[in-house]
């Protein structure tokens, strides 16, 4: 793997498992130190440290959760003291909490939209002054397909991933003056923990549906992810990047 992103460093949230670890793991092949967070300090948030530290890259590893403002503004603070600056901010963290509208909890909305949306703006809250500043840097966040189509069964999640969309071209316009890029991938279905729970008819529809006839792996999102952190992606700002095997078309 080429070096592309050298001396950068990352700060990646949800990073612990899935998706969240796959891109943390890509961005530290490809040069990149790591602030790593994630809710659950028990998960597997130390052994992707450690396997960034086995690469020959820096990892610090921070227990947090994504709703607090206060915490994202320390987890950003903590980065740059202990790994020097911030280049790339990727917002992964993401839960789900399925049912239909009429059998939906109030809680279940709440949490939902919290981690999802605001715990998005949170870390983009913390890292704008920090990359507009330095008139450099890339965001990423993670969005769904079923935040652009919608899904049965996933009003919370979608209407949470709509905005993460509305959120991540908004800041491309305030931060495109600054040389800041801010891009948003939409996966399809990624063989993840938070997928493994679903029943097999689901996840025969879900390949039945998607052209390439498979699921996806969380690599094929992290790849994509380091594409938008590389300098080849300079021109690109703002956009929705579906990762789904043609699941949505
Ligand atoms: P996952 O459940 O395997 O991993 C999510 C990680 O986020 C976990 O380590 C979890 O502890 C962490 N997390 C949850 N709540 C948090 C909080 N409040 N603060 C900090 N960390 C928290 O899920 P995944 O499949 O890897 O999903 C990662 C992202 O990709 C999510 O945003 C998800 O919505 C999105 N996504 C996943 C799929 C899929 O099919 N797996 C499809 C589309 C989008």
């Amino acid at each position: 793997m080429t070096a592309t992103l050298a001396g950068q460093v990352a700060l990646v949230t949800g990073a612990g498992r899935g998706i969240g670890a796959a891109i943390a793991c890509e961005l530290a092949e490809r040069g990149c130190d790591l602030g790593l967070v994630d809710v659950d300090a028990a998960g597997g948030l130390n052994g992707v440290a450690e396997t960034v530290r086995s690469g020959g890259r820096r990892a610090l590893a921070m227990s947090a959760d994504v709703t607090s403002m206060t915490a994202a503004e320390a987890n950003v603070t903590a980065v740059i003291r202990e790994l020097g600056r911030l280049d790339i901010l990727v917002c992964c963290a993401g839960i789900t909490r399925d049912a239909v509208v009429w059998k939906m909890s109030e809680e279940a909305w709440d949490t939902v939209l919290a981690v999802n949306l605001k715990g998005c703006f949170t870390y983009c809250r913390a890292a704008a002054p920090v990359l507009r500043g330095q008139r450099r840097g890339r965001i990423v966040t993670i969005a769904s397909i079923n935040g652009m189509r919608g899904k049965a069964g996933q009003a919370n999640y979608a209407a949470s991933k709509a905005g993460v969309i509305a959120l991540t071209k908004t800041l491309a316009r305030e931060l495109g003056p600054s040389g800041v890029t801010v891009n948003c991938i939409a996966p399809g279905f990624i063989r993840t923990a938070m997928t493994a729970v679903l029943p097999e008819a689901i996840v025969a529809g879900a390949i039945a549906e998607t052209a390439l006839g498979r699921l996806g792996d969380p690599e094929d999102v992290a790849r994509t992810a380091a594409f938008l952190c590389s300098e080849g992606a300079r021109h690109i700002t703002g956009e929705i990047i579906k990762v789904d095997g043609g699941q949505y078309l």
